[in-house]
């Protein structure tokens, strides 16, 4: 693998392959634009080394038709707004006429691309539409880590076309520092796993329980649990079909020596909702037709205990319906033992990063991972096409 900053861009086009997958509102508007902010070292790096810039990304779904709603267009202006300086937006990503403008392009012209999804060859990965956008660059620089996961066109068969590939400083940050992590492990090291379903995050568990030295489970998945251990868990999130699954990693964190920390208490309520009656409840004594959403006191200063001392953390998911500010409370407090316990701490997934800076203490976590799906299959140990078409092709010159 190799990283933008070993190789040569002065003079050259170099193709940024960026995840502007911005929400937005319904008038066009860009609701959050940290997605944009998250690219900026690597678009400035190479404005400051003199090359001639082509910015490319998704955005939404539209299922390989130009749909005027999913167009890029209000990102070349939050773009520009963020650098300072002016953005060229193409009304297309491949042809022609693009073509021509790129090749008029002079050192420290930026320009973004429509919207690559406007074309169905790039979520097939189709390699004469890749061929296509590799005719604008010299040079690859792959930035978008959230969809490295996914084989696109645009991050994966385009790495055969264009001869120098590398890294962009997002996607380097996010490699190491979860390498960092899962790799050689400064110890003790814990994962903090919450969230809706065992079933979405089985894979992790089951990666995670071979590397870790305390699991904390906590969330919506946390009931499966709950009831593989025999108990009733009224109206809560529960997968049946999850409780052997759920047995086995109980077992095999006990044959492993991992120390798997559960609720031992939950915040219970009639419903879902804030106008509504709640109470605190051993997970042994859940009322049936009560709904567990959020970890109780005790268990919070368990999870707080375990905390204590650890040098790495890993975390994926809430520790209740964090939404909702009766059931944010484990959530908060979690993230606080996080951000004080002094450790390398990692968080991924979109819910989780908002937990944390709902909290207040972004700042104090080390990194905050900008892949929900891409973060997931990462902790699930699995090889991402992404990455490992530029490590095949990363060593051309
Ligand atoms: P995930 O995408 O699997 O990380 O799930 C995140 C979602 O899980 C959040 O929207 C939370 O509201 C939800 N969640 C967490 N704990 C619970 C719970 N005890 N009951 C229902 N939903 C929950």
């Amino acid at each position: 693998m190799r990283y933008i900053d070993q190789i040569d861009l002065k003079d050259k086009r170099v193709f940024i392959r960026c995840d502007f997958n911005v929400p937005m509102d319904k008038q066009g508007n860009i609701t959050d634009d940290s997605r944009i902010r998250a690219h900026l070292p690597t678009i400035d790096y190479a404005i400051k080394v003199g090359s001639k810039i082509i910015v490319a990304s998704h955005l939404g779904r539209p299922k390989g038709k130009k749909v005027e709603e999913f167009s890029l267009k209000p990102t070349a202006q939050a773009l520009s707004g963020l650098l300072g300086r002016e953005v060229i937006f193409v009304e297309d990503c491949i042809g022609d006429e693009v073509e021509k403008k790129v090749s008029d392009m002079k050192v420290g012209d930026i320009v973004l691309l429509e919207n690559l999804r406007f074309y169905p060859g790039e979520e097939k990965n189709d390699a004469e539409f890749a061929a296509k956008l590799a005719r604008l660059c010299d040079v690859y620089i792959d930035d978008a880590f959230a969809v490295s996961h996914r084989k696109a066109a645009s991050n994966t068969a385009i790495t055969d076309f264009v001869k120098v590939c590398a890294a962009g400083f997002l996607l380097k940050n996010e490699i190491e520092y979860f390498n960092k992590a899962m790799k050689d492990p400064e110890r003790p090291f814990v994962a903090i796993i919450g969230g809706a379903k065992v079933s979405d995050k089985i894979g992790v568990l089951e990666n995670l329980i071979e590397k870790v030295d305390i699991l904390i489970v906590g969330g919506g998945m946390a009931f499966t649990f709950i009831r593989a251990m025999g108990f009733g868990t009224g109206s809560s999130l529960c997968e049946t079909e999850m409780l052997d699954t759920a047995k086995n990693i109980m077992t095999k964190a006990a044959a492993k020596k991992v120390k798997l920390c559960l609720p031992l208490d939950c915040v219970v309520a009639e419903k879902a909702a804030t106008d509504t009656e709640i109470k605190v409840c051993k997970i042994s004594e859940i009322p049936n037709n009560w709904i567990g959403l959020d970890i109780g006191p005790q268990t919070i200063s368990s999870f707080a205990d375990a905390l204590k001392d650890v040098k790495t953390v890993i975390w994926n998911g809430p520790m209740g319906m964090f939404e909702l500010e009766p059931f944010s409370r484990g959530t908060f407090s979690i993230a606080a033992s996080v951000a004080a316990s002094g450790a390398l701490s990692i968080i991924g997934g979109g819910d989780t990063g908002l937990a944390v800076e709902r909290a207040g203490v972004s700042e104090k976590i080390s990194y905050i991972s900008t892949g929900g799906g891409a973060f997931l299959e990462l902790l699930e140990g699995k090889t991402m096409p992404a990455i490992e078409a530029l490590e095949k092709n990363g060593g051309n010159t």
